[in-house]
């Protein structure tokens, strides 16, 4: 794998096509990814058969995060009025290093001698674990998926199963060489390990990092969901709560994660609910036994603002990062996770990553894709996923220069606007295209060795439709 982070232009672009090409000739690496997501569409269809009508609670999802980013203006405020009522503090983050700094002043003014995380992909978004690393603070990771990924040095995989391309032996050799632990093949025994492992760093840490599902403005709470119970004790257990979240978070009502909890767990896990579902709202009071004696909001912008500005891609912040747009998607079933570069892959990904980090160097993500809609059917909250990929390449063409595309596309017009030359060449391309696959081009020759070429009509389609109209004379 190419290192995630090298920054130059075109070095993403280049990543992607080197990672994709490996990854798709990995037929092992391609079945087991496969094979684990087989077991995931089983229990979602399992658990969509108990709702009354799944496209309705689509659309109660929808409307209810339509309704909150379209009002964001309004509701961000509402819901900083209280969570600060509540004792919470909040800190504005125009973007990641702004949003970096301020977390590495809270852990410094905490004296943190170390720092316990739960899963939160606006962490990741923002390099946190690098930036706390650099500064001398160790951090560990308590989701069980995000420990192993810690581990092996890897990024997640998928946002939502980070380490779902890894073998149950893998695990157990990488337990046994960073905790000492004996083999074993059994999930149960593995996570015991993690979990006897974790309890006293929850004890030590002096901080606690976690992100947020959703923030409820009418009662500034944060939700957090998850299978594991790490997040719970990430934030009950040590001194500082901060939370890292996306402004886009925010919902208006308590009553609508009564719609969007179960859909997240069922679109995103095949589960009915998540095991844990908390609301957390504020620091510990007087009297109470458990909970932080500080808590901190970072709310992230990093672009959201601009993805808001633009309605036709607006709904993309709707995203409530269930990942079930990734296990439906054709190219990152082939292509596989880390192949993306990017925090968050997959059809979604593509979509946010070239307002996130820059249209120039990310506008090949529009491209991967086969445009069949998947995605957009699957999506809880209904975002129109593939239109968006479309307009991202629209945009692209517009913005970025191509010469070559430029080129190609005014051949096109003096070809298609003359229609001799159009037959013409039409009647070459049907007498060569059998040679097309020995030319000495080496990216059609790839593109051709892994497609059937089909056999070239004898007949163009007007000497056809000529011939069909003597024939019915
Ligand atoms: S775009 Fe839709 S399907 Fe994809 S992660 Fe977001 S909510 Fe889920």
């Amino acid at each position: 794998m190419i290192a995630q982070d090298a920054q130059s232009p075109q070095w993403a672009k280049k990543k992607f096509l080197h990672d994709a090409k490996v990854h798709v000739q990995d037929t092992g690496h391609r079945t087991f990814v496969q094979k684990a997501l087989g077991g995931y569409f089983l229990s979602r269809d399992a658990q969509k058969a108990r709702y009354r009508d799944w496209e309705q609670a689509r659309d109660a999802a929808s409307l209810a995060k339509w309704s909150a980013v379209n009002r964001l203006d309004e509701l961000l405020p509402l819901f900083v009025a209280n969570f600060e009522a509540n004792g919470g503090q909040v800190h504005w983050a125009r973007d990641a290093e702004e949003a970096r700094r301020i977390i590495l002043d809270l852990v410094r003014e905490a004296k943190a001698k170390a720092i316990i995380k739960s899963k939160c992909m606006t962490s990741e978004e923002i390099h946190l674990n690098a930036a706390l690393e650099k500064d001398g603070y160790g951090v560990i990771e308590s989701d069980l998926g995000e420990f192993i990924q810690q581990l092996r040095g890897e990024p997640p995989y998928h946002f939502v199963f980070p380490c779902m391309h890894v073998r149950r032996e893998e695990i157990s050799e990488l337990f046994g060489k960073f905790l000492g632990t004996p083999p074993t093949n059994s999930p149960e025994e593995l996570t015991m390990i993690a979990r006897r492992h974790m309890r006293q760093l929850y004890v030590d840490a002096d901080v606690g990092i976690t992100g947020a599902n959703f923030l409820v403005a009418e009662t500034g709470q944060i939700s957090i969901t998850e299978n594991e119970g790490n997040a719970r004790l990430t934030a009950a257990l040590p001194r500082v709560h901060i939370s890292l979240s996306g402004i886009e978070k925010v919902v208006e009502h308590l009553d609508d994660l009564a719609v969007l909890l179960p859909m997240l767990a069922t679109a995103g896990a095949g589960q009915q609910m998540t095991c844990y579902n908390t609301l957390y709202s504020g620091p510990r009071r007087d009297g109470e036994c458990d909970g932080p004696d500080e808590m901190h909001l970072v709310l992230l912008d990093n672009s959201r603002t601009a993805i808001l500005a633009d309605p036709e891609q607006r709904d993309s912040l709707h995203c409530i990062r269930c990942g079930a747009c990734l296990n439906v998607c054709p190219i990152f079933k082939n292509v596989g996770g880390f192949t993306y570069g990017t925090t968050y892959q997959g059809p979604i990904g593509s979509v946010i990553t070239p307002h996130l980090r820059g249209l120039s160097d990310w506008n090949h993500l529009s491209a991967a894709s086969s445009l069949c809609g998947a995605c957009s059917d699957v999506c809880p909250v209904r975002i129109d996923i593939h239109h968006h990929l479309l307009h991202n390449r629209r945009n692209a063409a517009r913005t970025v220069p191509n010469r070559w595309e430029k080129f190609g596309h005014q051949i096109f017009v003096i070809v298609a606007s003359r229609p001799w030359l159009f037959a013409a060449g039409g009647a070459i391309f049907r007498h060569t295209l059998g040679m097309l696959k020995r030319l000495p081009v080496p990216l059609l020759r790839d593109w051709l060795a892994t497609r059937a070429l089909p056999a070239a009509p004898r007949k163009s389609f007007r000497q056809q439709w000529r011939q069909a109209g003597k024939d019915s004379l």
